[in-house]
């Protein structure tokens, strides 16, 4: 795409220890971190490997041939995804989310979705679960997942335009077959669809109204298209505030074609701003993370593909929770490191950041975006 790319330092090796405390006390679904954030929200990456090649993600000079993806033996297996979700779930969490990488490309996840399906809130309700998907492979897989109990999608796609979404995904990826898969999703009752496009200045921010107009026009209240801001995720991608087109301008540009109005939130520590056309053809949201940070409501953890818990999507470092996973350690003692952990944690980079005033991360190095999902 023309910006520089810039090389890897490999900060999978860079673990914190997760530590049981002396007194081990039950999880109580009350767990509030340093600054009384509740955690309700755990993303899972389930891969860390990908089939595109987004510049803004894994750039393919950096993911090449010669790159080493992590070994089979590293991966968290579907029996400790499940019951690390378990123990999320006793601290509160209510919502799951798969990603990666691209998580289809994870064998027979069908099944670790029919093992997180049966898990219950301490209130005994079943948890929210949810995927983000490329759309590479949901034509085929679209109806064993809604089968296996997965409740809604979103669908990463940046451009209608052929030629831009070929460029933007690095592997001459076409848009008719992500359209495939979202109606693939839709015929089978994974909706409201979400749509995720990133913008980026000069690349296809043009592309703004044409998605606002195709996807009103074809999928009405069925699909949600949100607009993200291009983030400073990871150190390879060469990102730059200039390449960052604000939520308000990507508003101001479809709001001069079709009117919006605000919307309320429907869940707090929701990251999109809601607003819904005037015709009553939909909603489309707006995440901000660069020019209107939400860190004060961040209750989201990530667990990555081999088992580390990060505490924010900027973090250089994460919790080794396989060590206990793999150990002797019995379910209480991991809740216990996992409240630990949370009740200490006070990140909230997006907003010191907007102050210009981010933590200095070792080296200025963040983890990748693929490694841990978005
Ligand atoms: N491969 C799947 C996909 O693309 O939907 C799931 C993983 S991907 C890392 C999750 C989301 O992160 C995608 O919607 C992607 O567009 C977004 N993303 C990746 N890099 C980003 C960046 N630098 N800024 C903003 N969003 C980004
Ligand atoms: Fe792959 Fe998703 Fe990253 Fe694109 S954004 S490279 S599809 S993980
Ligand atoms: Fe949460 Fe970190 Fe993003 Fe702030 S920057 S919203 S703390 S993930």
């Amino acid at each position: 795409m023309g910006d520089a790319t810039i090389p890897l330092i490999d900060l999978r090796q860079a673990a914190l220890k997760a530590v049981v405390p002396e007194v081990v006390s039950p999880a109580n679904g009350l767990l509030a971190d340093r600054l009384g954030r509740p955690l309700r929200d755990l993303r899972i990456s389930v891969t860390d490997r990908c089939n595109f090649r987004c510049s803004y993600c894994m750039p393919k000079e950096v993911f090449d041939s010669q790159y080493k993806f992590l070994p089979q033996s590293s991966l968290l297996s579907f029996e400790e995804i499940t019951r690390t979700a378990r123990l999320f779930a006793a601290h509160g969490v209510q919502k799951l989310r798969l990603t990666g990488g691209e998580p289809l490309l994870r064998k027979h996840l069908e099944v670790l979705i029919g093992m997180l399906a049966e898990l219950r809130t301490p209130e005994g309700h079943p948890l929210d679960l949810t995927l983000t998907t490329n759309a590479s492979l949901l034509t085929r897989k679209a109806q064993a997942l809604k089968d296996a109990g997965l409740q809604r999608i979103t669908v990463s796609l940046d451009a209608l335009d052929d030629s831009i979404f070929r460029r933007m995904n690095d592997v001459d990826f076409p848009v008719a077959d992500v359209l495939a898969g979202i109606e693939a999703a839709a015929a089978v009752g994974l909706w409201p669809i979400k749509v995720n496009m990133v913008v980026k200045q000069g690349v296809n921010d043009h592309e703004i109204v044409p998605m606002a107009r195709f996807f009103r026009e074809h999928f009405g209240s069925a699909v949600v298209l949100r607009f993200i801001e291009y983030m400073d995720v990871g150190t390879t991608n060469g990102w730059a505030m200039d390449h960052v087109v604000a939520s308000a301008e990507v508003r101001r540009r479809i709001h001069e074609v079709y009117t919006l109005e605000p919307l309320n939130p429907t869940a707090d520590g929701e990251t999109a701003e809601r607003w819904r056309y005037t015709d009553g053809r939909g909603e489309v949201g707006f995440i901000s993370s660069v020019t209107q940070a939400f860190c004060q409501d961040c209750n989201r953890a990530r667990l990555s593909t081999e088992g580390r818990l990060y505490l924010c999507l900027f973090a250089s470092r994460g919790f080794d929770l396989r060590e206990l996973l793999r150990g002797q350690a019995s379910d209480e003692q991991i809740a216990a490191a996992i409240g630990l952990i949370w009740g200490q944690r006070e990140d909230r980079y997006s907003q010191l950041r907007g102050q210009n005033a981010a933590p200095d991360q070792p080296g200025g190095r963040k983890v990748e975006m693929h490694y841990i999902g978005g």
